[in-house]
Protein backbone atom coordinates (compact mmCIF):
# COMPACT_ATOMS: atom_id res chain seq x y z
CA UNK A 1 0.00 0.00 0.00
CA UNK A 2 1.41 3.14 -1.30
CA UNK A 3 1.63 5.97 1.99
CA UNK A 4 0.86 9.27 1.26
CA UNK A 5 3.66 12.06 0.93
CA UNK A 6 4.88 12.70 4.76
CA UNK A 7 5.15 16.49 5.87
CA UNK A 8 6.26 16.74 9.36
CA UNK A 9 3.75 17.91 12.14
CA UNK A 10 4.31 21.84 12.47
CA UNK A 11 3.79 22.12 15.77
CA UNK A 12 6.03 18.88 16.55
CA UNK A 13 8.35 20.89 18.83
CA UNK A 14 5.89 23.55 20.68
CA UNK A 15 3.46 20.51 21.35
CA UNK A 16 6.13 17.70 21.49
CA UNK A 17 8.08 15.64 23.64
CA UNK A 18 10.87 17.91 26.60
CA UNK A 19 14.31 17.46 25.99
CA UNK A 20 16.93 17.13 27.96
CA UNK A 21 21.32 18.30 27.65
CA UNK A 22 23.35 15.24 27.20
CA UNK A 23 25.78 15.57 29.78
CA UNK A 24 28.02 18.53 29.54
CA UNK A 25 27.84 18.65 25.75
CA UNK A 26 26.29 21.42 23.73
CA UNK A 27 23.42 18.73 22.32
CA UNK A 28 20.07 18.18 24.04
CA UNK A 29 17.81 14.70 23.10
CA UNK A 30 14.37 14.09 23.33
CA UNK A 31 13.25 12.41 26.92
CA UNK A 32 12.20 9.38 25.24
CA UNK A 33 14.11 8.32 22.08
CA UNK A 34 12.79 6.03 19.02
CA UNK A 35 15.16 2.37 18.89
CA UNK A 36 15.14 0.21 15.60
CA UNK A 37 16.41 -3.10 17.12
CA UNK A 38 12.51 -4.84 16.35
CA UNK A 39 10.08 -3.78 14.26
CA UNK A 40 11.89 -2.33 11.57
CA UNK A 41 13.62 -5.13 9.79
CA UNK A 42 12.95 -6.92 6.33
CA UNK A 43 10.55 -9.22 8.36
CA UNK A 44 7.94 -6.51 9.32
CA UNK A 45 6.26 -4.80 7.77
CA UNK A 46 7.97 -1.07 6.05
CA UNK A 47 4.17 0.41 6.36
CA UNK A 48 4.15 -0.10 9.48
CA UNK A 49 7.77 0.88 10.84
CA UNK A 50 7.15 4.34 8.52
CA UNK A 51 4.02 4.95 10.37
CA UNK A 52 6.14 4.62 13.48
CA UNK A 53 9.03 6.65 12.42
CA UNK A 54 6.71 9.55 11.18
CA UNK A 55 4.73 9.20 14.60
CA UNK A 56 7.55 9.58 16.89
CA UNK A 57 9.27 12.40 14.70
CA UNK A 58 5.28 14.43 14.56
CA UNK A 59 5.76 14.09 18.06
CA UNK A 60 9.25 15.99 18.22
CA UNK A 61 11.11 12.34 18.87
CA UNK A 62 14.22 13.85 16.79
CA UNK A 63 16.38 10.54 18.20
CA UNK A 64 16.51 7.57 16.18
CA UNK A 65 18.86 4.51 17.50
CA UNK A 66 20.17 2.12 15.36
CA UNK A 67 22.78 -0.81 15.12
CA UNK A 68 24.21 -2.58 12.27
CA UNK A 69 22.95 -5.93 12.85
CA UNK A 70 19.36 -4.40 13.69
CA UNK A 71 16.43 -7.01 11.86
CA UNK A 72 16.38 -9.03 11.26
CA UNK A 73 18.26 -9.89 8.50
CA UNK A 74 21.17 -7.94 9.65
CA UNK A 75 21.22 -4.63 7.95
CA UNK A 76 17.77 -4.75 7.10
CA UNK A 77 16.56 -2.01 9.79
CA UNK A 78 19.39 0.79 8.27
CA UNK A 79 18.47 -0.43 4.72
CA UNK A 80 14.53 0.24 5.90
CA UNK A 81 15.70 3.48 7.62
CA UNK A 82 17.48 4.60 4.58
CA UNK A 83 14.59 4.10 2.67
CA UNK A 84 12.38 6.27 4.77
CA UNK A 85 15.42 9.10 4.90
CA UNK A 86 15.16 9.12 1.06
CA UNK A 87 11.65 9.47 0.96
CA UNK A 88 10.31 11.15 4.47
CA UNK A 89 12.88 12.96 6.44
CA UNK A 90 15.43 14.02 3.50
CA UNK A 91 14.02 17.59 4.39
CA UNK A 92 14.40 16.68 8.37
CA UNK A 93 18.38 15.21 8.29
CA UNK A 94 19.45 18.50 10.49
CA UNK A 95 16.86 17.89 12.92
CA UNK A 96 17.42 14.53 13.16
CA UNK A 97 19.69 12.78 15.79
CA UNK A 98 20.59 8.98 14.06
CA UNK A 99 22.80 6.84 15.76
CA UNK A 100 24.44 3.31 14.80
CA UNK A 101 26.64 0.65 16.74
CA UNK A 102 29.21 -1.84 15.87
CA UNK A 103 30.27 -4.77 17.83
CA UNK A 104 27.99 -7.56 17.87
CA UNK A 105 28.44 -10.37 15.24
CA UNK A 106 27.56 -8.60 11.98
CA UNK A 107 29.25 -10.76 9.10
CA UNK A 108 31.17 -13.58 9.35
CA UNK A 109 35.06 -14.36 10.02
CA UNK A 110 36.90 -12.73 12.04
CA UNK A 111 36.53 -9.30 10.38
CA UNK A 112 32.70 -9.33 11.27
CA UNK A 113 32.57 -9.03 15.02
CA UNK A 114 34.21 -7.39 17.72
CA UNK A 115 36.47 -4.25 18.60
CA UNK A 116 38.92 -3.85 16.33
CA UNK A 117 39.80 -1.12 14.12
CA UNK A 118 39.40 -3.48 11.10
CA UNK A 119 35.53 -3.73 11.72
CA UNK A 120 34.49 -0.15 13.12
CA UNK A 121 35.56 0.86 10.24
CA UNK A 122 34.07 -0.66 7.39
CA UNK A 123 30.83 -1.56 9.20
CA UNK A 124 30.08 1.94 9.69
CA UNK A 125 31.00 2.82 6.15
CA UNK A 126 28.41 0.00 5.58
CA UNK A 127 25.87 1.06 7.66
CA UNK A 128 26.34 4.46 5.94
CA UNK A 129 25.90 3.66 2.77
CA UNK A 130 22.57 1.48 3.81
CA UNK A 131 21.16 4.22 5.69
CA UNK A 132 21.52 6.81 2.95
CA UNK A 133 23.47 9.29 4.97
CA UNK A 134 26.78 11.29 5.05
CA UNK A 135 27.29 10.91 8.83
CA UNK A 136 25.79 9.08 11.32
CA UNK A 137 25.16 11.88 15.04
CA UNK A 138 26.57 9.16 17.48
CA UNK A 139 28.59 6.20 16.61
CA UNK A 140 28.35 3.47 19.59
CA UNK A 141 30.91 0.59 20.11
CA UNK A 142 28.12 -1.75 20.88
CA UNK A 143 29.79 -3.94 23.83
CA UNK A 144 33.05 -5.03 25.20
CA UNK A 145 35.37 -6.80 23.57
CA UNK A 146 38.22 -8.08 25.82
CA UNK A 147 40.06 -9.34 23.35
CA UNK A 148 41.06 -6.41 21.63
CA UNK A 149 43.01 -3.40 23.22
CA UNK A 150 41.16 -0.93 24.76
CA UNK A 151 43.18 1.84 22.51
CA UNK A 152 42.34 0.71 19.42
CA UNK A 153 38.58 0.82 19.73
CA UNK A 154 38.78 4.14 21.19
CA UNK A 155 41.46 5.10 18.55
CA UNK A 156 39.28 3.94 15.71
CA UNK A 157 36.20 5.61 17.52
CA UNK A 158 38.54 8.99 16.92
CA UNK A 159 39.52 8.89 13.67
CA UNK A 160 35.80 7.98 12.55
CA UNK A 161 34.77 11.83 14.47
CA UNK A 162 38.10 12.85 12.53
CA UNK A 163 37.04 11.71 9.69
CA UNK A 164 33.34 13.52 9.35
CA UNK A 165 31.82 9.78 9.34
CA UNK A 166 30.46 10.28 13.09
CA UNK A 167 29.65 13.69 14.64
CA UNK A 168 29.90 12.32 18.58
CA UNK A 169 31.13 8.81 19.53
CA UNK A 170 29.38 6.35 22.74
CA UNK A 171 30.10 3.42 24.06
CA UNK A 172 27.45 0.75 25.17
CA UNK A 173 27.22 -1.98 28.08
CA UNK A 174 31.12 -1.17 29.13
CA UNK A 175 31.70 -1.81 32.73
CA UNK A 176 32.04 1.65 34.83
CA UNK A 177 35.98 0.38 35.29
CA UNK A 178 36.59 0.53 32.27
CA UNK A 179 34.06 2.80 30.98
CA UNK A 180 36.41 5.26 32.66
CA UNK A 181 39.49 4.41 31.02
CA UNK A 182 38.09 4.57 27.61
CA UNK A 183 36.48 8.16 29.01
CA UNK A 184 40.04 9.24 29.73
CA UNK A 185 41.37 8.62 26.13
CA UNK A 186 38.71 9.72 24.41
CA UNK A 187 39.30 12.90 25.86
CA UNK A 188 43.23 13.10 25.65
CA UNK A 189 42.19 13.02 21.95
CA UNK A 190 39.84 15.86 22.29
CA UNK A 191 37.09 13.37 20.94
CA UNK A 192 35.03 13.39 24.20
CA UNK A 193 32.53 10.93 24.67
CA UNK A 194 29.01 12.39 24.29
CA UNK A 195 26.66 8.81 26.00
CA UNK A 196 27.09 5.84 27.54
CA UNK A 197 24.06 2.76 26.65
CA UNK A 198 23.22 0.15 28.69
CA UNK A 199 19.72 -1.51 29.92
CA UNK A 200 18.03 0.28 33.00
CA UNK A 201 14.66 -0.64 33.53
CA UNK A 202 12.79 -1.65 37.09
CA UNK A 203 13.70 -5.25 36.84
CA UNK A 204 17.70 -4.44 35.63
CA UNK A 205 19.33 -1.95 37.59
CA UNK A 206 22.93 -2.97 37.38
CA UNK A 207 24.07 0.42 35.78
CA UNK A 208 23.48 2.03 39.65
CA UNK A 209 26.58 0.18 40.78
CA UNK A 210 28.99 2.15 39.25
CA UNK A 211 27.86 3.22 35.11
CA UNK A 212 25.57 6.26 36.39
CA UNK A 213 28.15 8.01 38.57
CA UNK A 214 30.86 7.39 36.11
CA UNK A 215 28.72 9.34 33.38
CA UNK A 216 28.01 11.87 35.99
CA UNK A 217 31.42 12.51 36.88
CA UNK A 218 33.06 12.56 33.41
CA UNK A 219 29.80 14.71 32.00
CA UNK A 220 28.69 12.16 29.58
CA UNK A 221 24.86 11.73 29.32
CA UNK A 222 23.11 8.28 29.55
CA UNK A 223 20.31 7.04 27.78
CA UNK A 224 18.52 3.50 28.91
CA UNK A 225 17.72 0.51 26.68
CA UNK A 226 14.89 -1.81 27.11
CA UNK A 227 12.82 0.70 29.94
CA UNK A 228 9.81 -1.45 29.37
CA UNK A 229 12.25 -4.60 29.62
CA UNK A 230 10.56 -5.90 25.99
CA UNK A 231 7.61 -5.36 26.64
CA UNK A 232 7.56 -7.26 30.27
CA UNK A 233 7.10 -4.48 31.88
CA UNK A 234 3.42 -3.61 30.51
CA UNK A 235 -0.23 -5.11 31.06
CA UNK A 236 0.12 -6.91 27.77
CA UNK A 237 1.16 -10.48 29.19
CA UNK A 238 -1.00 -10.42 32.07
CA UNK A 239 -3.50 -13.22 30.08
CA UNK A 240 -0.98 -15.03 28.17
CA UNK A 241 1.00 -14.35 25.36
CA UNK A 242 -0.63 -12.34 22.67
CA UNK A 243 -0.14 -13.29 18.98
CA UNK A 244 1.95 -10.57 17.43
CA UNK A 245 3.80 -9.74 20.68
CA UNK A 246 7.67 -9.87 20.53
CA UNK A 247 7.48 -13.02 22.89
CA UNK A 248 5.42 -14.70 20.22
CA UNK A 249 7.78 -13.83 17.59
CA UNK A 250 10.22 -16.51 17.08
CA UNK A 251 12.73 -14.11 15.62
CA UNK A 252 12.84 -11.98 18.05
CA UNK A 253 15.21 -11.74 21.63
CA UNK A 254 12.38 -11.98 24.20
CA UNK A 255 11.55 -15.92 24.58
CA UNK A 256 7.92 -17.04 25.79
CA UNK A 257 9.84 -19.37 28.30
CA UNK A 258 10.96 -15.83 30.03
CA UNK A 259 7.19 -14.88 30.38
CA UNK A 260 6.95 -17.41 33.59
CA UNK A 261 4.32 -17.16 36.27
CA UNK A 262 6.57 -15.65 39.13
CA UNK A 263 6.94 -13.10 36.83
CA UNK A 264 3.35 -12.62 35.63
CA UNK A 265 2.59 -12.21 39.52
CA UNK A 266 5.38 -9.63 39.94
CA UNK A 267 3.87 -7.92 37.29
CA UNK A 268 0.14 -8.24 38.00
CA UNK A 269 1.30 -6.56 41.31
CA UNK A 270 3.31 -3.38 39.57
CA UNK A 271 0.27 -2.69 37.16
CA UNK A 272 -1.94 -2.44 40.28
CA UNK A 273 0.49 0.30 41.88
CA UNK A 274 0.62 1.80 38.09
CA UNK A 275 -3.46 1.84 37.88
CA UNK A 276 -3.29 3.88 41.16
CA UNK A 277 -0.92 6.35 39.86
CA UNK A 278 -3.77 7.05 36.95
CA UNK A 279 -1.14 5.53 34.66
CA UNK A 280 -0.87 2.17 32.41
CA UNK A 281 2.46 0.02 33.90
CA UNK A 282 4.37 1.03 30.19
CA UNK A 283 3.89 4.78 31.61
CA UNK A 284 4.70 3.89 34.93
CA UNK A 285 7.92 1.66 33.83
CA UNK A 286 9.03 4.93 31.76
CA UNK A 287 8.06 7.05 34.28
CA UNK A 288 10.47 5.31 36.47
CA UNK A 289 13.10 5.36 34.63
CA UNK A 290 13.44 9.23 33.86
CA UNK A 291 12.65 10.60 36.85
CA UNK A 292 16.45 9.27 37.10
CA UNK A 293 18.06 13.04 36.88
CA UNK A 294 21.34 11.22 35.85
CA UNK A 295 19.15 9.59 32.42
CA UNK A 296 19.14 11.48 29.44
CA UNK A 297 16.91 9.72 27.88
CA UNK A 298 14.82 6.25 27.20
CA UNK A 299 15.60 4.54 23.98
CA UNK A 300 12.33 2.69 23.51
CA UNK A 301 10.68 0.28 21.46
CA UNK A 302 7.22 0.36 20.19
CA UNK A 303 5.31 -1.66 17.20
CA UNK A 304 2.56 0.84 16.50
CA UNK A 305 1.61 4.59 17.14
CA UNK A 306 -0.76 4.06 20.00
CA UNK A 307 2.33 2.77 21.82
CA UNK A 308 4.30 5.56 21.22
CA UNK A 309 1.61 7.52 22.61
CA UNK A 310 0.91 5.61 25.45
CA UNK A 311 4.32 6.19 26.18
CA UNK A 312 4.67 9.70 25.77
CA UNK A 313 2.37 10.62 28.23
CA UNK A 314 4.58 8.99 30.83
CA UNK A 315 6.19 12.21 31.05
CA UNK A 316 3.39 14.08 32.15
CA UNK A 317 4.34 12.21 35.51
CA UNK A 318 7.13 11.84 36.97
CA UNK A 319 7.09 11.72 40.39
CA UNK A 320 7.33 9.16 42.83
CA UNK A 321 5.95 9.22 46.59
CA UNK A 322 8.79 7.31 48.39
CA UNK A 323 5.70 4.93 49.41
CA UNK A 324 5.62 3.98 45.58
CA UNK A 325 9.22 3.88 45.04
CA UNK A 326 9.28 1.48 48.66
CA UNK A 327 6.73 -0.56 46.94
CA UNK A 328 8.54 -0.76 43.34
CA UNK A 329 11.45 -2.24 44.92
CA UNK A 330 9.81 -4.67 47.10
CA UNK A 331 8.38 -6.12 44.30
CA UNK A 332 11.11 -5.87 42.00
CA UNK A 333 14.51 -6.13 43.93
P1 LIG B 1 11.40 -1.63 25.32
O1 LIG B 1 11.78 -2.20 26.64
O2 LIG B 1 10.80 -0.26 25.27
O3 LIG B 1 10.44 -2.70 24.61
C1 LIG B 1 9.76 -2.34 23.45
C2 LIG B 1 8.62 -3.33 23.16
O4 LIG B 1 7.66 -3.29 24.19
C3 LIG B 1 7.85 -2.92 21.91
O5 LIG B 1 8.45 -3.36 20.73
C4 LIG B 1 6.50 -3.53 22.15
O6 LIG B 1 6.58 -4.93 21.89
C5 LIG B 1 6.34 -3.33 23.65
N1 LIG B 1 5.68 -2.05 24.00
C6 LIG B 1 6.16 -0.78 23.80
N2 LIG B 1 5.29 0.13 24.29
C7 LIG B 1 4.25 -0.57 24.78
C8 LIG B 1 3.05 -0.17 25.42
N3 LIG B 1 2.78 1.10 25.65
N4 LIG B 1 2.20 -1.14 25.82
C9 LIG B 1 2.46 -2.45 25.59
N5 LIG B 1 3.59 -2.88 24.98
C10 LIG B 1 4.48 -1.95 24.59
O7 LIG B 1 12.67 -1.48 24.42
P2 LIG B 1 13.54 -2.48 23.49
O8 LIG B 1 13.93 -3.68 24.25
O9 LIG B 1 12.84 -2.63 22.20
O10 LIG B 1 14.83 -1.59 23.28
C11 LIG B 1 14.68 -0.26 22.79
C12 LIG B 1 15.86 0.12 21.97
O11 LIG B 1 17.04 0.14 22.76
C13 LIG B 1 16.22 -0.82 20.81
O12 LIG B 1 15.37 -0.63 19.69
C14 LIG B 1 17.63 -0.41 20.55
O13 LIG B 1 17.65 0.79 19.80
C15 LIG B 1 18.16 -0.16 21.96
N6 LIG B 1 18.87 -1.34 22.48
C16 LIG B 1 20.24 -1.27 22.62
C17 LIG B 1 20.96 -2.35 23.05
C18 LIG B 1 22.44 -2.24 23.19
O14 LIG B 1 23.10 -3.27 23.30
N7 LIG B 1 23.01 -1.06 23.21
C19 LIG B 1 20.32 -3.64 23.38
C20 LIG B 1 18.87 -3.60 23.28
C21 LIG B 1 18.19 -2.48 22.85
P3 LIG B 1 5.48 -5.75 21.07
O15 LIG B 1 6.14 -6.07 19.78
O16 LIG B 1 5.24 -6.96 21.88
O17 LIG B 1 4.27 -4.89 20.88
Amino acid sequence: MMQEEYRANSKRYEEGISFKRCGNSGIVLPRLSLGMWHNFGSVDSLHNATKIARHAFDNGITHFDLANNYGPTFGSAEENLGRMIKRDFKPYRNELVISTKAGHLMWPGPYGDGGSRKYLISSLDDSLKRMSLDYVDIFYIHRLTPETPLEETMQALVDIVRQGKALYVGISKYPPAILDRAIAFLKDQNVPCLVSQDKYNMMVRDVENGVLDCCTKNGLGFVAFSPLAQGILTNKYINGIPKGSRASRPESFLKAEQVTPELIEKIIKLNNIANQRGQTLAQMAISWVVRNEQVTSAIIGASSTEQIDDNLAALDNLNFSSEELQLIDSITK
